[in-house]
């Protein structure tokens, strides 16, 4: 976009917004800070900001040294580790291009995105050494593999070529690197979105987007993450860049603490207890897994005082353990991958202190109100504006500096809609400002020309004490077009019935919303960020009959 230019410019210095600087401050000014790491290899492993920023200049020489240049992509498939971190900020401080591959997809998917994002080098942890090997045939333009591990435990015999141990490399590089300056709008990082259709698209974030992301995701309005906390992101460095952690913290100066593999509900809650954690973020599932052992086990937290929740509605069950059992306040959040990926932040208004609890939770149940940098409106199936009203529900459509504006290699063509990026969310807004998803547009049930918004029905199935996990989908229907079916997962050891759990709702909805039948799964399908796969139920039931009314 070009933009007409005053003839009095700002006099204040024209220093690009780049990642590499977001670590040199954290070293300068909270060089003591501790980033502490579950290991692969299982042992604890600690060291200070400062230790970060000079391992990740070695490795930033090395980059060079294997002729990394500007703009190449370099990919990573790793947990959330002090190794990781050194590679966002030595790929992307260098100038070239981290590329994070979740590794929850299918090695088919794996090799398709690391062949689209043409990735000249891959760096992985010990856990994905029989992935690589898998999918290292098809790669054929990686020049360099990388094992992030320790000498000792670099595999004798192996299938990859060039494979070098990550330790090796940063011993046989000097520090001495300094960060170059290039164009702001340079790309940074690159993530697929998790493509439940079709092939996975690249989102690239710029320098420059992921600074600012970094700015407004650590304001007190949003994540609020300040220099005394100590944090632990559980959502993973491959999925939208752990929300923006891996930035916001660092120039925060706060205590990092890395889980690694370990995210069962045991191993995450002995690390927040060892490293006295005090802030997370995470998806639902993950939370299910810790809340269930620690009501299991009847554990309290000491330090743990507030998380982060996104990436699938937090049900109110889930924020009512959260905040009156385990004393943890709740933000809940949403974004998406094509929003690097904040957009909203579920914290009070002053006016709503006033308010008793049960009104106060309503409204921190909603996904949020607008983080400064994005702004959203919601739109009818003409693209006509939606009021601000709370109940009208509309495409949920959003801009700003670190929203898409097109997907890499254009793929798809312009996603933008008159400069707006539909989400593919259905959502409210209230005169407040605070947004609700009601569903995802395809997963949302059309029953009789109306729409019946399945995260409702979910989050009162989850609020049964016999359901542990529950998901809606629409089943064709000869009369109504679609009907919901409702799909339980029962907690151990628990019993309920299909008529109880309908008799549930009584009250609670309009009666046409009542789900017409309930099945029992032992589980969900899960994707690889955590959210459960409606596509693949919707496949798993195509043939199911409702019962007649
Ligand atoms: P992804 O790009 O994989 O992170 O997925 C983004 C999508 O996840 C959004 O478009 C929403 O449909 C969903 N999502 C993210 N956060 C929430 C939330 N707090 N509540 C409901 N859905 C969410």
């Amino acid at each position: 976009m070009s933009l007409p230019q005053s003839p009095l410019m700002g006099q204040m210095m024209n220093q690009p917004l780049l990642v590499s600087g977001i670590l040199e401050f954290a070293a300068r000014h909270f060089g003591d800070s501790l980033i502490v790491s579950r290991r692969v290899e299982g042992d604890i492993h600690r060291y200070t900001y400062r230790d970060c920023h000079q391992r990740a200049r070695r490795l930033a020489n090395a980059l060079h040294g294997m002729g990394i240049a500007l703009g190449d992509r370099v990919a990573t498939l790793a947990w959330n580790g002090y190794r990781h971190l050194e590679a966002y900020y030595a790929v992307s401080g260098s100038g070239a291009v981290l590329h994070t591959i979740n590794p929850r997809l299918h090695p088919e998917q794996i090799a398709y995105i690391i062949n689209h994002a043409e990735d000249q080098v891959l760096m992985f942890d010990l856990t994905f050494l029989p992935a690589v090997e898998a999918v290292a045939a098809h790669c054929r333009q990686i020049k360099h593999y990388v094992l992030m591990c320790d000498r000792d435990r670099m595999p004798a015999e192996t299938r990859i070529p060039n494979l070098v141990c990550y330790e090796d490399l940063i011993a046989s590089h000097t520090d001495d690197y300094t960060w170059p300056l290039f164009d702001e709008n340079s790309a940074c990082t690159l993530c697929y979105t998790s493509g439940t259709t079709g092939n996975p698209k690249g989102a690239l974030y710029s320098h420059r987007s992921t600074v600012l992301h970094a700015y407004g995701s650590a304001l007190p309005n949003a994540l609020n993450v300040t220099s005394r906390d100590v944090v632990l992101p559980v959502v993973p460095m491959f999925h939208v860049n752990a929300w923006g952690l891996p930035y916001s913290v660092p120039l925060s100066g706060a205590k990092m603490v890395f889980p690694g593999a370990a995210l069962d509900g045991k191993s995450l809650y002995e690390l927040f207890e060892a490293e006295q954690v005090t802030f997370s973020a995470g998806v639902p599932t993950v939370w299910l897994g810790l809340i269930n052992f620690m009501l299991q086990n009847k554990l309290k937290f000491s330090s743990f005082r507030r998380t982060v929740i996104g990436g699938s509605a937090c049900s109110p069950a889930m924020m009512n353990t959260l905040m009156d059992e385990l004393g943890v306040e709740v933000i809940h959040a949403w974004g998406m991958t094509e929003m690097s990926p904040l957009g909203t932040a579920g914290v009070l208004l002053g006016k709503h202190l006033e308010l008793p609890q049960d009104e106060q939770r309503k409204i921190l149940l909603k996904q949020g109100h607008a983080v400064y940098g994005v702004d959203m409106k919601i739109v009818d199936d003409d693209g006509k504006e939606l009021p601000w009203d709370g109940s009208s529900y509309g495409h949920l459509m959003v801009k700003g500096p670190w929203v898409i504006a097109a997907y890499y290699k254009d793929e798809g063509g312009d996603p933008l809609q008159h400069g707006w990026f539909p989400t593919g969310d259905v959502a409210t807004i209230d005169a407040d400002g605070y947004m609700q998803i009601t569903d995802r547009s395809k997963d949302v049930i059309k029953s009789g020309g109306e729409w019946i918004g399945t995260i409702d029905l979910e989050n009162i199935a989850v609020s049964h004490p016999a359901v542990m996990q529950a998901a809606c989908i629409g089943i064709a229907h000869p009369k109504w077009d679609e009907r919901p079916l409702l799909v339980i997962v029962r907690k151990p050891g628990m019993e309920v019935s299909r008529e109880e759990l309908l008799a549930f709702y009584d009250g609670k909805i309009a009666k046409w919303w009542l789900p017409d039948d309930v099945v029992f799964a032992d589980a969900l399908p899960l994707g690889g960020t955590g959210k459960v796969q409606k596509n693949k139920l919707r496949e798993q039931y195509k043939e199911y009959k409702l019962p007649t009314a």
